[in-house]
């Protein structure tokens, strides 16, 4: 560099006017004092078919594998169906709802869990069944819900006070099953943390 020392507008210095520039941005050996180190884990099962599962949730996921069919995705021909069992028995569908202004768009499991609570309020998702068809290529591996429907299980099970168990898979191929959908969102936001 012969000598010469470039800015962050690229201006020339000399080592020594670079050093007074840059040297009061550092503190010098500084003595980091961690508190703890933490780790978070997320296990999961997975199956090879639907034709693992017991007949229950067998019989949640074909019913999502159908409900794509209800889907209105022009937009992205992206397809997503959901169906749960409530803690009450009763069966909730959703679908993804796109729109022409695509922030109006809402997924497949926020519209199952806004019908859910209108239908019955207060009832817990025992478990929740979602799956996919993708028109426009592959729907033969599981695909997990995007951050606001994870922060929105994350409402629900506080509100209904229900754990929510997860299937997740296409519309063929393997299936992964979660026994918290908490487990898709570590160190989520929650009301109690604006008390
Ligand atoms: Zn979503």
């Amino acid at each position: 560099m012969n000598g010469i020392f470039k800015g962050i507008k690229g201006q020339a210095f000399t080592k020594k006017q670079f050093v007074k520039l840059t040297s009061h941005k550092f503190t010098v050996n500084q003595t980091l004092r961690k508190m703890a180190e933490r780790k978070i884990e997320v296990q999961y099962e997975v199956y090879e078919a639907i034709s693992e599962l017991s007949p229950e949730d067998a019989f949640l996921l074909k019913s999502a594998r159908e409900q794509t069919a209800n889907s209105y995705a022009p937009y992205s021909d992206f397809c997503v169906g959901a169906t749960a069992r409530l803690v009450n028995g009763e069966l909730v569908n959703g679908t993804n709802q796109e729109n022409a202004s695509f922030p109006a768009g809402i997924c497949a499991e926020r519209v199952l869990m806004s019908t859910a609570a209108s239908l019955y309020p207060g009832v817990g998702v025992k478990t929740i069944a979602i799956s996919y068809l993708n028109k426009k290529g592959d729907s033969n591996h599981p695909i997990s819900p995007c951050g606001i429907c994870r922060q929105s299980f994350a409402e629900f099970q506080m509100r209904t006070g229900q754990t929510i168990r997860v299937i997740l898979s296409g519309q063929t191929g393997p299936v992964y099953i979660l026994e918290n959908a908490m487990d898709l969102l570590p160190l989520s936001f929650k009301a109690d943390d604006m008390k």
